[in-house]
C-alpha cells in the first residue's frame, strides 16, 4: 500500500466540478484583485470563526505582519512568541523591525507555556503572539489573563487552526486580531496563496484593508506606507467553495487522529494528545519519538510518506544569529524538534490507510 503524506490531489478531485464553475465565473468577471468573491468570503470566515471582521490578505505571513503595523510596532519593541512553530510568526515580528522574545513550549501540546509567559515580559514587549501550533489551541484563558494584567494586546496566529475550539469557542476570536493562512497545505487551502486577518475592532478592521491595498482606501491618495497584500479574487472563489466543506473535513481529521491514538497507544512514541476544553482540528499529527529518523526511514520504505514539523526550532536559526540565542535556551521546543515526527493526516485519506500506517510503525523494532 501506498500512502502518500498528503494527498492534495484527492481533495481537489473531491470538489472538482464546483471548483471549475467557480474559477470560471472569476474569469467572465475578471475581478481577479479582491471583488465579489472575496468580499463573500470574507464575510463567511468572519461567521466560521465568530469575528467581526475578516480582511482577507495574499498569505497569512501578510495578515501577521500587518497585524504588527496595526499596533504600531516597530524598532526597539518586543513581541512574545514561541521558537518552536513555522517560522513566519517571526517574520511578522521582525519585518516591523521588533524583536521575537521567546517562550519555551508544553511539554503536551506543544504551545506557548504559559507559566513561563509573565517572567518573558519587560518594558518593550508590545504584544504577544502564541500559535494553535498543529491545529491545537493554546491555553487562552491564561495567556489573556496575564495580556490583561500588563495591558498587551493579545495576536493569535491560527494559521494552522481553523475551526478549533477552546472551550467551545473558536480560536481566532479571542485575540485582538489573528491571522489565518489559506496555503494550499492548510485546512483551508486556496489554490495558491491566501491569507485572513480577523477583528472586532473596526479601526483596526479599516486600517488592514488600507494597509493591504497600498495604504489607501482612496485611490491614489496614500496615507501611510502600504503594502501589495491583497486575495486574489480566484482565491476567494476557491475559498467559497472549500468553506462549507470544513466541518466534514475536520471531523474526518478528527476521527483519523482518534484512530491512530487507539492504535498507536501501545507503541513507544509520544502522542499528541488535546488538552482539556480543547478541540484540536489536526492540521498535523505530530508524533514524537528520539529515533524518528529511523522510523522515517522505515515508513519510507514501506511506501508511507512523513514529515518533520519542525526539525529546527527559531531561535537556532542561521536568520535569527542577530537575536544572541543559544542552544540549551528552550530545552522543550530543542526536545520536539529532535524528536518530532508528522504522520499522514488529511481529511480524504481512508481508515485502512491509517490502519496500514499504524501496523507498520507498530512493525518497527528500532526504538
Ligand atoms: C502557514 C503558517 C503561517 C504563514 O502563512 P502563509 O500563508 O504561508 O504565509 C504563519 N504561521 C504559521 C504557524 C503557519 O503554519
Amino acid at each position: 500500500m501506498n500512502v502518500p503524506y498528503l494527498d492534495l490531489p484527492a481533495q481537489i478531485r473531491s470538489i472538482r466540478p464546483a471548483l471549475d464553475a467557480a474559477i470560471a465565473r472569476t474569469l467572465d468577471t475578471c475581478s481577479f484583485c479582491l471583488g465579489p468573491d472575496v468580499v463573500q468570503f470574507e464575510k463567511a470566515f468572519a461567521a466560521y470563526v465568530g469575528s467581526k471582521h475578516c480582511i482577507g490578505f495574499n498569505s497569512g505571513t501578510s495578515a501577521l505582519h500587518v497585524a504588527m503595523r496595526i499596533l504600531d510596532i516597530g524598532p526597539g519593541d518586543e513581541v512574545i512568541t514561541t521558537p518552536f512553530t513555522f517560522i513566519a510568526t517571526s517574520w511578522a515580528i521582525d519585518y516591523v523591525g521588533a524583536k521575537p522574545v521567546y517562550v519555551d513550549i508544553d511539554e503536551q501540546t506543544m504551545n506557548l507555556d504559559v507559566r513561563l509567559l509573565e517572567k518573558a515580559i519587560t518594558i518593550r514587549t508590545k504584544a504577544v503572539m502564541p500559535v494553535h501550533l498543529f491545529g491545537h489551541p493554546f491555553d487562552v484563558d491564561p495567556v489573556l489573563e496575564i495580556c490583561r494584567r500588563h495591558g498587551l494586546p493579545l495576536v493569535e496566529d491560527a494559521a494552522q487552526a481553523h475551526g478549533a475550539t477552546y472551550k467551545g469557542k473558536t480560536v481566532g476570536a479571542f485575540g485582538v486580531m489573528s491571522g489565518f493562512s489559506f496555503y494550499p497545505g492548510k485546512n483551508l487551502g486556496a489554490c495558491g496563496e491566501g491569507g485572513a486577518l480577523l477583528t472586532d475592532r473596526s479601526d483596526f478592521a479599516k486600517r488592514a484593508a488600507s494597509l493591504r491595498e497600498h495604504g489607501s482606501s482612496v485611490r491614489y491618495f496614500h496615507d501611510e506606507v502600504g503594502y501589495n497584500y491583497r486575495m486574489e479574487g480566484i482565491q476567494g472563489a476557491v475559498l467559497n467553495v472549500k468553506l462549507p466543506h470544513m466541518g466534514e473535513w475536520t471531523a474526518r481529521r478528527r476521527a483519523i487522529a482518534h484512530r491512530y491514538h487507539a492504535l498507536l497507544a501501545g507503541t513507544p512514541l509520544v502522542l499528541p494528545r488535546e488538552a482539556p476544553n480543547c478541540e484540536s482540528v489536526f492540521h498535523l499529527y505530530v508524533a514524537r519519538h528520539p529515533k524518528r529518523d529511523q522510523l522515517k526511514e522505515f515508513l519510507q520504505a514501506k511506501g508511507i510518506g512523513t514529515a518533520l514539523h519542525y526539525p529546527k526550532t527559531l531561535h537556532l536559526q542561521k536568520c535569527f544569529e542577530k537575536l544572541g540565542y543559544k542552544a540549551g535556551d528552550f530545552p522543550v521546543s530543542e526536545r520536539a524538534a529532535d524528536g518530532c515526527i508528522s504522520l499522514p493526516v488529511f481529511p480524504q485519506m481512508t481508515d485502512e490507510q491509517v490502519d496500514y500506517v499504524a501496523a507498520m510503525i507498530c512493525e518497527f523494532k528500532g526504538w
